[in-house]
């Protein structure tokens, strides 16, 4: 027996240990005295207990691999999510965020209060010059209330803040949302287009804080913490 144990390969686990065992069980002369039939059933009891236990290992090597897994995933969906809001200019934790960027791929072209003959009045907000088909993406969590032909606005989508604020995206090819939904931070709302007044593709972004009058949509951005 001793040749038996030394001669087999010597492997780390108790799942060897057990196989040991039962390799040397098996090798027991027929015709052992009566005192090796008690150390047969010590023997037993002991390779009893050592399968439990290497089934009790087992199912907590499962428990543990299921929970990396799904800690994995998690990791996974919020590393997503980052790079994501990174694209829209924030850079902090994502549970947290409150407030992005429009546009992942834009230039800044008319600015808020311009005065000029495309516009009746002041420039109502900021204008990001970006290619057709864009996807536009809401700066902040609301929601939507209209989405229609307006005017000079051409195809607009409003998203109401729950403080009241209002936030108009105009110009657009394409609306993604529909009056009544809720939508999320970073979440797309339509394609930048060049419908209503608007000389080439652009998003005109307008912020209406307490749905009152303009404010300045780069300087409510800068508050959140958002530069351009
Ligand atoms: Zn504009």
């Amino acid at each position: 027996m001793g040749v038996h144990m030394s001669s087999l390969p010597r492997r780390v686990g108790t799942l060897c240990a057990v196989v040991v065992t039962t390799v040397c069980l098996g090798a027991l002369p027929a015709e052992a005295a009566p005192e090796t039939s008690v150390r047969e059933g010590a023997q037993a009891e002991a390779l009893a207990q050592a399968i439990e236990v290497q089934e009790q290992l087992r199912e907590r090597q499962q428990t543990l691999l299921s929970l990396n897994r799904r800690a994995d995933a998690r990791d996974r969906a919020l590393l997503g999510r980052k790079a994501v809001l990174a694209a829209y200019g924030y850079h902090g934790d994502p549970e947290r965020v409150r407030a992005v960027l429009p546009l992942a791929s834009y230039r800044l072209s008319a600015g808020y209060g311009l005065t000029g003959p495309l516009w009746e009045a002041e420039h109502g907000g900021q204008d990001f010059s970006a290619s057709l088909g864009e996807p536009i993406v809401a700066i902040a969590a609301g929601t939507v209330t209209e989405v229609a032909y307006a005017g000079p606005y051409g195809l607009r989508t409003i998203v109401v803040l729950p403080d009241g604020t209002e936030v108009w995206y105009c110009h657009q090819a394409e609306a993604s949302v529909y009056a009544g939904q809720v939508v999320d931070v970073a979440e797309q709302i339509g394609t930048v287009g060049s419908t209503g007044n608007s000389t080439g593709p652009h998003l005109h972004l307008e912020v209406r804080p307490g749905a009152a009058g303009p404010t300045d949509p780069l300087a409510w951005l800068s508050a959140e913490g958002i530069a351009p």
